[in-house]
């Protein structure tokens, strides 16, 4: 009976999770300023990178949070700082 209803909930395919599994080691090796890095075109990118080196981290979560994302200053620090998990390679 406990059986019948893992089989009953398992998505059309069954390849969902093995796919997800498969992507998760990709989606950890960045923290969410790397994500935001990475999401952005070549001249943004550059110029959050020198902000990241050049700014505080308070103002640059400012800066961030008026953009639109959320990203605190402790991360911030860390990843300038090469102790996020972008280093963890
Ligand atoms: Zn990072």
């Amino acid at each position: 009976m406990y059986v019948q209803e893992i089989i009953r909930l398992q998505p059309p395919g069954g390849t969902v999770f093995s796919e997800r599994l498969a992507n998760e080691p990709e989606q950890i090796t960045r923290c969410n300023l790397g994500l935001l890095v990475d999401s952005l075109d070549e001249k943004e990118r550059i110029a959050l990178e020198t902000m990241i080196q050049a700014w505080s981290a308070e103002k640059l979560s400012v800066a961030i949070r008026e953009e639109g994302s959320v990203i605190g200053p402790k991360l911030i620090s860390k990843h300038k700082n090469k102790k996020c998990i972008c280093e963890d390679k």
